[in-house]
């Protein structure tokens, strides 16, 4: 018997939110150094420590509009997004990935690009101490499960870092801001995971993205045209996005102009 889509849907939300608060916790502390399991949460602004309903933020926001029980300080909506995007993410993965083997890898990378979201958006700064290990977990993962050939994946990840490099040093020579060095390793992460077609749709994914996001706050006045934007939450959502659609995408686009 077929299970109902909602007898899977909802139970893998509720597990994916659990995993979003943790990866919430994991992208704020493991660049500040700290331990991901003690002490406990604490408010930012009162230093009380949270209890369970805080450390869930969409029940969190539910219950008490999202502020401190304690002081009446807004907790940032980063906390309630992440495990909002857990909770969906891990909802809609086994209906999006085109092959089963790929939850394997889906999972996973979900995982790694909630966490390095959080951390770009709140230091603006792709932890090494996040990338390196997601790099060997994935060359072991593919090791085993690819459906591509191996050669495709090393080849992605040296195109995926090796363009967002040449990008970089255009960028320097023409006294641009270059890009960081985490939005170099992560890209060459998504070529590793993904191969060679698909990080080249990310990296134009994640430009399409980047430009009108960026012009958007801009024109709307949100931003400035001098302040600096974090690239990571682009490249995660453009990765998701080629890794789940890309072929599709690719394919409409091929019978588009042909
Ligand atoms: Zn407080």
């Amino acid at each position: 018997m077929d299970w109902p889509t909602w007898a899977v849907m909802v139970p893998l939300f509720v597990i994916g939110t659990l995993f979003g608060s943790f990866f919430n916790v994991v992208g704020i502390r493991v660049p500040k150094g700290e331990s991901v399991v003690a002490p406990r949460s604490s408010c930012s602004s009162c230093r009380h420590p949270l209890n369970a309903i805080d450390l869930l933020p969409i029940l969190g926001w539910l219950v008490r509009g999202g502020k401190c029980h304690y002081c009446g300080e807004r907790f940032s909506p980063i906390y309630m997004l992440g495990e909002l995007a857990g909770g969906v993410l891990f909802a809609t993965l086994p209906f999006l990935v085109n092959k089963p083997s790929e939850l394997w890898i889906a999972y996973p990378l979900a995982s790694v690009l909630l966490i390095l979201t959080v951390s770009d958006l709140k230091y603006m700064l792709l932890p090494n101490k996040i990338i390196y290990p997601a790099m060997l977990l994935f060359v072991a993962l593919r090791l085993v499960v690819h459906p591509l050939p191996l050669w495709q994946y090393a080849l992605g990840f040296l195109l995926g870092g090796g363009i967002l490099f040449g990008v970089s040093y255009m960028a320097i020579l023409l006294r641009k801001p270059p890009m960081g060095f985490g939005d170099i390793r992560l890209m060459a992460l998504i070529g590793l995971v993904m191969g060679v077609k698909l990080v080249l749709l990310c990296i134009f994914l994640s430009a399409l993205l980047g430009s009108l996001i960026g012009l958007s706050l801009i024109a709307s006045g949100k931003l400035s045209r001098k302040s600096p934007m974090p690239y990571g939450p682009f490249i995660a959502v453009a990765g998701l996005v080629a890794f789940c659609y890309g072929d599709s995408l690719m394919t409409w686009y091929v019978n588009l102009i042909t």
